[in-house]
């Protein structure tokens, strides 16, 4: 049998078709609309993340393994105490795009309308709070004017602080194929960085971080010069154009002064804008680099402006589009998951509203007043006015800027309860209830992707040990604490309909967000929903593409607004620091709970690392491939070093995903400073700053153990020195890297028995297998169990190719005499070279593919029939372009 869902990751919203029962065969739905078949990398290896092997398989309070009757008592009773000692806005709740839109919903119900606390806020604060705020003050709503099939009819693609490629990537293939149908449409890159989204790019501005909203401005300033505005639109359906206009030409009146605020050559500044000019089929695509920013509104304002200028606004192939960072980012906004949201698009501004919504949900105790955004949030926890919070699907002490302090304040704080699929995260470790959810292939729901469109996630498999639905722990909660009328629900389909027709209530077209179409579905209608986008109304019955074409808004005029909105000055960087750029990685999401799992997901970057420009890592001592500390008054970071010309000098990028599970120091948030845009309450992810110096651990060691010693030896490696954690198919590997006097009695002395002896102890490493010449610094060493291999150990000063397939290989096996001193050797006997893996799917390594582009391949088409890589999901179809323009120069350099 087959069946549909949708992929759990970003905001793309990819269907998925999915066959077999227990090993699960995914692959790309063809009639999904986001996606036509397509899937990228992390979606490709789904099948990969399930199975119950670290999962949380039943509820703990206070490190006691407890039935479901006592974890909901604990949960419900703690939490009455508290509200009944300190009041309801004792209490919190810290929620995530991850969940599903039911789950979402009866959370920001019980919170505020029964329990009464308005503090609910969610991690989709720290990826789209500012281009909902840009959306409100442009539109009067929350809406995303465009659609997805918008970027098969458009001509110009402009990515601002997106690197699709990585990011959105099936998005990203799209525009990828259309580019290749027809070369003469044009994609203009504008990140700091060379990211791999402009491989293939007509432009890329590497400007200065932070400038976009000059960039903009000088745009709208360059239109109206130009005699390019649409004067109609403007007049008939717009408000606050000479403010705005007036705004941008005070800063950004001519093309120099943009270049030198930009830090870009001023004919690359032409070049954008004319192709503005030249092509009214203009799509800007957006993401983080737009919203992590202390002015991040204003950032979106001035895109949206430009569009508005030019009447290019909810038409085919034209409009500003928000690239939604998580699955259901948008759900979490439908719903009210914003803290200063009430519910249904509705907020604490009209008391009309506020009243709308306690009719209906006949709520005793409705809140009137915005809550907490996350980053107050915490602190009000780390003041101790918030007593108790529960965190839903997310790990705030990783994800939150100055997350050392976040995690200071959750260890403080008297009742943390955390509710999450895997046994040990960050945050985990800080609660004092833990409570097992269903994962994805588990739970039964509804997401909304970036073009509004809301799709079915459904069960494909039985839940593991005792998890529950999170609506289901939600309504268990309320149901304990009193409210059980009104939290009984007969499952997901109930809630979504109760949802729809809160969206519907009092809504005669005011309200963009209407679901009324979808208020009377049966269950089994429901199970069915095809992909829609909405609104879903009498107006739209089956949805719809684009918002705004009529030229009408949802502000009371009915006109959409143009803010005035002006660049203000960067911070200064301190003497010797560089700039700090944080961001996501081809291969993983989040913190890793999922895609961590997936042996070939952590293939192609396995550790936390650095990325900086050679001029920089040259001034700091620092090499390709060695160790660095980056440190601010807030923390420290340990990565290793990759030195790349992509990079600005002066700034640099580290990756947000690897958490206290995966490394020893790999948390990049410890070093952000908890800065937010004044509008939206996000936090400025990604202008730290940071000093970097050598890491000097010259001990190398490479441990590879059974993955049952994980939880033993974990702890104790990753204390010490520098550790990185990587899953392999049958095996973990940690990558260690000590100081002398850890193993040594001196720099050159070789390593000293007695130290070595203290270290494996120390681990319960018991060799029965060694090769060792102890003054060289060299030790390799296995130990068994049950006549089959248990870990193995190996020893250097210096990095070890080692052949990491074939030491995992070894595992769960019988090995002849000849096998273990093979397996000591730490190399096949054919084994193919080790290197980076550029394309997952097929596992094909950077060390082949340079190989087949010396013999003669010149294309990733070529490489693709030589190799399969790029043949599947096409995410690393950019990195095969780089290696073959970095090969090809190689080559003609050393002719
Ligand atoms: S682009 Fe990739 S991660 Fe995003 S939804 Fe599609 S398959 Fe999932």
């Amino acid at each position: 049998m087959q069946l549909q869902s949708t992929c759990p990751y970003c905001g793309v919203g990819c269907g998925v078709r999915v066959e077999g029962q227990t090993d699960l065969q995914i692959s790309g739905d063809s009639e999904h609309p986001a996606n036509y078949g397509r899937l990228c990398v992390k979606g490709s290896a789904l099948a990969q993340t399930l199975g119950e092997q670290g999962r949380l398989l039943a509820p703990k309070v206070d490190g006691q393994t407890v039935s479901w009757p006592e974890a909901i008592d604990a949960v419900s009773s703690r939490l009455s105490a508290i509200v009944a000692e300190y009041g309801p806005a004792s209490v919190a709740m810290y929620l995530s795009g991850q969940l599903l839109t039911e789950d979402y919903y009866v959370a920001n119900k019980l919170m505020k309308g029964f329990i009464g606390s308005p503090h609910v806020d969610t991690n989709s604060r720290l990826c789209m709070a500012s281009t909902v705020a840009g959306h409100k003050r442009a539109f009067g709503a929350d809406i995303v004017p465009g659609c997805y099939a918008d970027i098969e009819l458009a001509r110009c693609y402009i990515l601002v602080g997106a690197n699709m490629a990585w990011n959105h990537p099936v998005l990203f293939q799209r525009i990828q194929a259309c580019k290749q149908q027809d070369p003469g449409r044009k994609i203009i890159v504008i990140d700091p960085r060379r990211s791999a989204s402009c491989e293939g790019a007509d432009l890329h501005l590497a400007l200065k971080p932070g400038t976009d909203l000059l960039l903009f401005n000088g745009l709208l300033s360059f239109l109206a010069k130009e005699n390019q505005l649409d004067h109609n639109f403007i007049k008939a359906h717009t408000e606050g154009f000479s403010e705005a206009l007036a705004s941008a030409q005070q800063q950004a009146g001519t093309i120099e002064q943009v270049a030198l605020g930009c830090d870009l050559p001023p004919e690359q500044v032409d070049a954008f804008y004319r192709c503005f000019i030249d092509e009214p089929l203009t799509l800007t695509l957006f993401s983080q680099g737009v919203n992590q920013a202390q002015n991040g509104t204003d950032k979106v304002n001035a895109i949206i402006n430009c569009h508005l200028a030019t009447g290019r606004i909810g038409k085919a192939g034209r409009g500003p589009f928000s690239l939604t960072g998580q699955p259901n980012a948008m759900g979490g906004r439908e719903v009210g998951g914003l803290a200063n949201q009430l519910a249904a698009h509705m907020d604490y501004s009209q008391n009309a509203d506020i009243e709308l919504v306690r009719q209906f949900w006949q709520a005793p105790n409705i809140c009137h007043q915005p809550g907490y955004k996350a980053v107050d949030l915490f602190e009000a926890v780390e003041r101790g006015e918030i007593k108790a919070i529960w965190i839903m699907a997310t790990n705030p002490v990783v994800s939150m800027p100055e997350a050392n302090r976040v995690r200071a304040a959750l260890e403080a704080c008297p009742l943390v309860i955390v509710s999450d699929i895997v046994s040990h995260t960050d945050t985990i470790a800080c609660a004092d209830i833990v409570l097992p959810a269903t994962g994805w292939s588990e739970k039964d729901g509804t997401v909304t992707n970036s073009e509004r469109r809301i799709s079915r996630q459904c069960t494909l498999l039985p839940a593991p040990g005792l998890a529950r639905h999170d609506w289901q722990m939600i309504c268990d909660v309320a149901k304990a604490m009193g409210f059980a009328e009104h939290f009984t629900y007969a499952g997901p389909a109930a809630i979504f309909a109760e949802h729809a027709a809160l969206s519907a209530y009092q809504n005669s077209g005011q309200r963009a967000f209407d679901l009324s179409g979808l208020m009377h579905l049966t269950a089994q209608q429901y199970q069915d929903l095809a992909p829609v986008q909405w609104p879903v109304n009498h107006k739209y019955p089956k949805g719809a593409s684009r918002l705004g074409a009529d030229g009408q808004f949802y502000t009371p005029s009915g006109k959409a607004r143009f803010i005035a909105v002006s660049q203000q000055q960067n911070a200064e960087l301190a003497a010797d620091h560089l700039l700090l750029n944080t961001g996501r990685i081809r291969d993983q999401w989040h913190s890793m709970t999922r895609t961590g799992r997936a042996a070939s997901l952590l293939q192609h970057r396995a550790e936390p690392f650095l990325e900086l420009h050679p001029v920089d890592a040259e001034q700091l001592g620092l090499i390709d491939g060695g160790l660095a500390r980056l440190s601010n008054s807030l923390g420290q970071m340990d990565a290793r070093v990759r030195l790349t010309e992509a990079q600005r000098s002066g700034e640099c990028f580290v990756p947000i995903h690897w958490t206290e599970q995966f490394s020893s120091r790999g948390r990049c948030d410890v070093l952000v400073p908890a800065l937010v845009d004044p509008v939206s309450g996000q936090p400025a992810l990604k202008q730290a700053q940071v000093q970097i110096n050598p890491l000097n651990l010259h001990w190398q060691v490479w441990l590879i153990l059974k993955p049952e010693l994980d939880e033993l030896l974990w702890p104790l490696c990753r204390s010490s020195g520098y550790a990185s954690k990587q899953k392999s198919a049958q095996t973990v590997l940690y990558h260690l890297q000590l100081a002398e006097s850890d193993l040594a009695t001196t720099a050159d002395s070789g390593l000293d028995p007695t130290k070595l002896q203290l270290w494996l102890s120390a681990l319960h490493i018991q060799p029965e297998l060694s090769s060792q010449a102890l003054s060289l610094g060299h030790y390799r060493a296995a130990a068994f169990e049950a006549e089959q291999l248990s870990c193995c150990v190996f020893i250097s000063l210096q990095p070890l190719n080692l052949a990491l397939e074939y030491l995992d290989q070894q595992f769960n096996k019988e090995l002849s005499l000849n096998d273990r001193r093979q397996l000591l050797t730490g190399r096949s006997n054919s084994g193919e070279p080790q290197s980076a893996v550029i394309c997952s799917c097929f596992q094909v390594r950077e060390a082949s593919i340079c190989a087949a582009i010396r013999e003669g391949c010149n294309s990733y088409q070529q490489l693709g029939q030589q190799l399969k890589c790029g043949t599947n999901c096409g995410s690393c179809i950019p990195e095969l372009k780089a290696l073959i323009a970095s090969e090809i120069t190689t080559q003609g350099q050393s002719l």
